[in-house]
């Protein structure tokens, strides 16, 4: 039975990795739980899955969850606050170390885990675009694993297996086009939050499908695919897939294509993150390819949406500049989704922000660099903002 611990148990990842394991119990145990701020959700999770610790990040929640699970026994240890977080990430024998924490934010907590020598099932893509260039070797000095759970990654990731060292040639990543791919480009002036979060195939949560609609978050995954595959930028491509079906396709040096299929259910890349090298049985629904009819394919249009470019050239640009460009990301994203910005305002923040960057654009940053040019993004974003008489309008670039 597999010992897994996992941060961010009450989002979108946390809540579909438990249904996993409630329905495993035989293969997978739950040993740490870590949560942001929502209780109740929290304490029910602990009742059903016997964590024998776990953390609120939030730490004035502490006292609600130590009152909302106080006649349960046996008792985890009760943790709050980051710090907590991170003890929740290294603590006992947990095998593997689910990352589904958003944001930033769990880049403390990931490094943690590794260094207490667990594998890490990666949910969380920013921790690798902010912390590539140290969480990377960290991977290597402890001799862990990083099992992507993004479900382009892990397509590529089991297309991979048996594939030999140095046969990789190019990773073709699949997009669905996000909630506005049938939307004409004028009309994302008059983009509401509600709009921006109607995902038209994945239930994901918020941030992530703000990021699919400004195509950010396939951005986003061309630099995660770098790291995890290290391919170089000029061999790694978008195509858009409107039905979600293949989650990615590789091809190797013979010009072989492989792409992995199935329906866009997140269980199934978080469940091989989970029991890689193994393939459980499921009884979840099975493809059926005369259903789906048709699978098309078109190219990324990079007028409308100019995050896949950016992101492009901050990758390559390396160091700290996608620390930058995913921080600047975070905030502007949290501005949209209070109604600060608009839609469009995004891309504008982010490429403020990284120009800005540009001059101190560290090649080799430690974590305190990463660290600090993240802060540093987010104060940008909201300066720029700022000082706007009203935020609801466009900002001017320069
Ligand atoms: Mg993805």
């Amino acid at each position: 039975m597999k010992a897994i611990t996992l941060l961010g148990s009450t989002g979108s990842i946390g809540t579909q990795t438990l249904d996993i394991v409630a329905q495993y119990p035989d293969q997978f145990r739950i040993v740490g739980l870590a949560a942001g701020n929502n209780v109740e959700l929290l304490a029910s999770q602990i009742r059903q899955f016997r964590p024998s610790i776990v953390a609120i990040c939030s730490e004035e929640k502490l006292p609600a969850l130590k009152e909302a699970i106080k006649d349960f026994a046996p008792q985890p240890i009760i943790l709050a606050g980051d710090a907590g977080v991170i003890e929740v990430a290294r603590h006992g024998d947990a095998e593997t170390v689910v990352t589904g924490i958003v944001g930033c934010a769990g880049l403390l907590p990931t490094i943690a885990a590794i260094e207490a020598g667990k594998d890490i099932a990666l949910a969380n893509k920013e921790t690798l675009i902010a912390g590539g260039p140290v969480v990377l070797p960290l991977i290597k000095k402890y001799g862990v694993k990083l099992l992507p759970a993004d479900s382009e990654h892990s397509a590529i990731f089991q297309c991979l297996q048996g594939v030999p060292d140095g046969g990789l040639r190019r990773i073709l990543l699949t997009a669905s086009g996000g909630a506005f791919r049938d939307w004409a480009v004028d009309k994302l002036t008059e983009v509401t939050v509600a709009d921006a979060l109607k995902h038209p195939n994945w239930s994901m949560g918020r941030k992530i499908t703000v990021d699919s609609a400004t195509l950010m978050n396939k951005g986003l995954e061309v630099i995660e695919a770098h790291f995890l595959f290290g391919l170089d930028y000029e061999n790694i491509e978008i195509v858009i897939h409107p039905q979600s079906i293949i989650h990615s396709l590789i091809e190797l040096q013979d010009t072989s294509v492989l792409a992995q299929l199935g329906w866009a259910d997140m269980r199934l890349p978080l469940l091989y993150a989970l029991s890689w090298p193994d393939r459980i049985y499921t009884n979840w629904e099975r493809l059926d390819l005369v259903k789906i009819g048709s699978l098309t394919f078109r190219e990324p249009d990079h007028q409308k949406y100019p995050c896949m470019k950016l992101a492009y050239a901050v990758g390559r640009a390396g160091g700290s500049m996608p620390a930058v460009l995913n921080a600047a990301n975070e905030q502007a994203v949290a501005l949209f989704l209070e109604e600060k910005i608009r839609f469009l305002d995004i891309p504008r923040c982010i490429e403020l922000v990284c120009d800005r960057h540009e001059s101190d654009n560290r090649p080799n940053p430690s974590l305190d660099d990463i660290l600090a040019a993240d802060k540093w993004a987010r104060q940008e974003v909201l300066k720029a903002t700022e000082k706007l008489e009203n935020r609801l309008r466009i900002i001017s670039l320069r």
